[in-house]
């Protein structure tokens, strides 16, 4: 009876009335107390909820349940930023990342366990891919952090931990619409952002269902090195991904897209490419943002030297195109891009150890 109870964490708002309506008789009022619960107060358990009446809420805990995910480790970096490992099931972990900056609190949360996009220089890509993570296990990231962190301590959301947040459409989405919500998290559009290699058909379709802020993982200024850096360019070249990009900022007056462009030594760190990058970019409505390489076991690149950084990122400012360079947070605690590995049982079909086209690993067909 137990499993049959639907979990409200992260229903968006709609669908709670619904429920509520449809399951309890009850009128749309009831779903807005009871976001407020969930999200302002973060409680998971009817009883907490007193000025809801007594028979609701037992007839409220009959059929529903507010289910939120198990941390099984936290670490703290020297830097302030902590990282947890929660459990999903049995065997799979992801990890949730929470960097703490003088003006703000960034949460950097997963969208699947594992990833399938296969991009060389991640090592959450070397963990291969498991499943999609449920709306109720992507807002239950926040709602867990809300309540180690306590409240208003979350000012920005980003998807740039485990995961391609593009190939789980179908739960990202909704779970974006609870933490724009105003009874659920309360963030701007501005301050969502959704991080992708470059699901080229589910950016246009972001753009008419959910407009957050938009950061691509472009990482190299030509098709050639970028469909080996990351392999789902060999099915939406770097023209029609930017033609998605420009076509996303359209539809919303005016804001920018970030490119972010990890820096790997001697591989895409040359002048050369800077010059090529802001060919691509100037005059557009992009920001470049600079990642210096973090190290994990196994990993065959090096960070760039901080001169060629520094260098790059003139090249490109000179050129017209603003690039800036991101402060490496909680790499002591293997907390920084890309070396979210968490706990991931391999499912998708093949892995042989060689890079395998994209197609063959599309996140959607494995399941
Ligand atoms: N799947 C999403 C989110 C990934 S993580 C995406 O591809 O955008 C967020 C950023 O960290 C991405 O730009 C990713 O390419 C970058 N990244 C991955 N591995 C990295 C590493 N080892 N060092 C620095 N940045 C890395």
């Amino acid at each position: 009876m137990a499993g049959e109870r639907v979990n409200l964490l992260g229903l968006p708002r709609a669908e709670l009335e619904a429920f509520v309506a449809t399951r309890l008789g009850a009128k749309p009022f009831r779903a807005r107390q009871l976001m407020k619960w969930i999200y302002r107060r973060g409680a998971a358990d009817f009883a907490a909820m007193t000025d809801l009446a007594q028979d609701f809420r037992s007839q409220l805990s009959e059929v529903a349940r507010i289910a939120v995910p198990e941390i099984v480790a936290e670490q703290v970096s020297n830097d302030g930023t902590r990282k947890w490992m929660l459990r999903m099931d049995e065997v799979q972990g992801i990890e949730t990342v929470y960097i703490p900056e003088p003006d703000r609190g960034t949460l950097c949360i997963s969208s699947q366990v594992g990833c399938a996009m296969d991009c060389s220089f991640c090592s959450t890509a070397q963990q291969g891919f498991n499943r999609n993570l449920s709306v109720a296990e992507i807002v239950g990231q926040v709602w867990l952090a809300h309540r180690e962190l306590g409240e208003a301590r979350i000012t920005n959301i980003v998807f740039m931990g485990m995961g391609e947040p593009l190939a789980n459409y179908r739960n990202v989405v909704p779970a974006m619409r609870t933490f724009l919500d105003d009874l659920g998290y309360d963030l701007s559009r501005r301050r969502v952002t959704l991080s992708t290699s470059g699901l080229v058909p589910q950016i246009y379709k972001l753009a008419e269902e959910c407009n957050v802020a938009l950061a691509v993982s472009l990482h190299a200024p030509n098709d050639e090195l970028r469909n080996e850096l990351v392999p789902i360019n060999r099915k939406h070249p770097i023209a029609e991904l930017l033609t998605a990009c420009w076509h996303y900022i359209d539809m919303q007056n005016g804001r920018s897209v970030t490119f972010e462009y990890v820096m790997l030594d001697g591989v895409n760190d040359k002048p050369e490419h800077a010059r090529q990058l802001a060919k691509l970019l100037k005059g557009r409505p992009a920001k470049l943002n600079l990642i210096p390489f973090n190290m994990f076991p196994g990993t065959r690149y090096r960070r760039s030297p901080a001169a060629a950084i520094l260098k790059f990122r003139d090249i490109l400012n000179d050129n017209g195109v603003i690039a800036t360079i991101r402060r490496t947070r909680g790499d002591d605690i293997d907390a920084a891009c890309g070396q979210l590995a968490g706990r991931v049982t391999d499912r998708t079909l093949v892995r042989l150890g060689t890079k395998l086209t994209p197609v063959a690993r599309a996140p959607a067909e494995v399941r």
